[in-house]
C-alpha cells in the first residue's frame, strides 16, 4: 500500500507534467469510480498539485478567480497513476491513445487494460489511473481545505519534537501501532514504521508515552530523515506501487528491517525478527532496538 513517499513520489511527478496543463476530458471506466462528475471538470486547468496526507490533489479551474474544484486521488491498495505523452506525428498532429486498440496496450509495458479504470486527458499526454483491486477512490470538493488529514503531517514545518512529545503523552499503546495511526501521524504506514524504529533504535513494543526527552528526539529526527530519503529514492516497491512512469521504487534495496525476518541485520549482523501487533507484522533487530 502506498505510504507517504510514495504518494509524494507520484505528486512530484506528476507537477512538471500536468500543473498548467488543461484537463481536456476525464472518462471513467469503472462503475464503482464514484464522487466526480467528469463533466464538471472538462477543460479545466490543473493549476496546482499537492498532496494531502496519502491523497493525491489536483487543484483545477478555468482561469484565475473562477470558482474552483479540488480532485482527490486516494491510490490506497494497489492504485497508480501512469503519465503517457501522446505520441506526435509529424506536423505536430497529436496521437491520442485509444483505449479500445489493442495494439496500444501492448505497447504500453505492464499495464492491462482491464486494471485502467480512469483516463485523465490532457492537451499533450494522459494520466492512466490503473487499479487491479480497485480500492483506489476520487473526491471532488469546491474547498481543498475540506482533504486535510486529521492526523499531522509529518514533513511540514509544524510536525516540531515538541508537538510529537505532546501527542505521545499519556498514550499506553505500543509505539509501533502508534504510528501507524492516521489519527496522530499521517501517511505512516507498516513498511516505514518499522524502518522508523529501527533508525531510532526503538524496540517496537514500547509504550508510546514512555518515551524519555532523548528517545522522543531520535524518533522525530528519524522520522524526518527516513521519509525524506525514501521520497529521495523514490519510494518503496513491495508488491505493487510504480511511479508514474511505470518504474519501482529505489528504496526497497535500502530497507534495513522491513520483509527481512531471518536476515541479517545490517548494523549489529545479528538476526532480524517478525511479530505480530494488532494482526499486522512487524519486523525489528532485538539488539540494536530495545
Ligand atoms: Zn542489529
Amino acid at each position: 500500500m502506498p505510504e507517504l513517499p510514495e504518494v509524494e513520489t507520484v505528486v512530484r511527478q506528476l507537477r512538471p507534467v500536468v500543473q498548467q496543463n488543461k484537463l481536456v476530458r476525464l472518462r471513467l471506466l469503472d462503475k464503482k469510480l464514484r464522487g466526480v462528475n467528469p463533466a464538471e471538470l472538462r477543460h479545466m486547468r490543473v493549476y496546482k498539485v499537492s498532496r494531502a496526507g496519502k491523497q493525491i490533489i489536483f487543484h483545477l479551474r478555468h482561469a484565475r478567480k473562477e470558482p474552483e474544484r479540488h480532485l482527490a486521488i486516494h491510490l490506497r491498495m494497489t492504485g497508480t497513476l501512469i503519465w503517457q505523452r501522446y505520441a506526435e506525428r509529424s506536423g505536430g498532429r497529436k496521437v491520442v491513445p485509444d483505449v479500445s486498440r489493442r495494439n496500444y496496450w501492448r505497447k504500453a509495458a505492464d499495464i492491462l487494460p482491464q486494471h485502467v479504470r480512469a483516463i485523465f486527458y490532457f492537451e499533450d499526454g494522459c494520466v492512466l489511473f490503473c487499479d487491479p483491486r480497485r480500492f483506489g477512490t476520487f473526491a471532488l470538493k469546491a474547498d481543498a481545505a475540506g482533504f486535510r488529514p486529521a492526523g499531522l503531517e509529518p514533513l511540514s514545518r509544524a510536525f516540531t519534537r515538541k508537538k510529537l512529545a505532546n501527542l505521545l503523552r499519556l498514550s499506553s499503546q505500543e509505539i509501533k501501532p502508534w504510528l501507524l495511526r492516521q489519527d496522530k501521524l499521517c501517511g505512516i504506514g507498516n513498511i516505514y514504521a518499522a524502518e522508523i524504529l529501527f533508525a531510532a533504535r526503538l524496540h517496537p513494543r514500547r509504550r508510546a508515552g514512555s518515551l524519555g526527552a532523548s528517545e522522543v528526539q531520535r524518533l522525530h529526527s528519524a522520522t524526518v530523515r527516513i521519509l525524506r530519503k525514501a521520497i529521495s529514492f523514490c519510494g518503496t516497491t513491495v508488491s505493487d506501487f510504480q511511479d508514474t512512469t511505470g518504474s519501482a521504487g529505489g528504496f526497497s534495496r535500502l530497507l534495513k528491517v522491513y520483509d527481512r525476518e531471518n536476515r541479517r541485520c545490517r548494523r549489529c549482523r545479528g538476526a532480524i525478527l517478525r511479530i505480530m501487533q494488532q494482526g499486522r507484522s512487524t519486523y525489528y533487530c532485538p539488539v540494536c532496538q530495545t
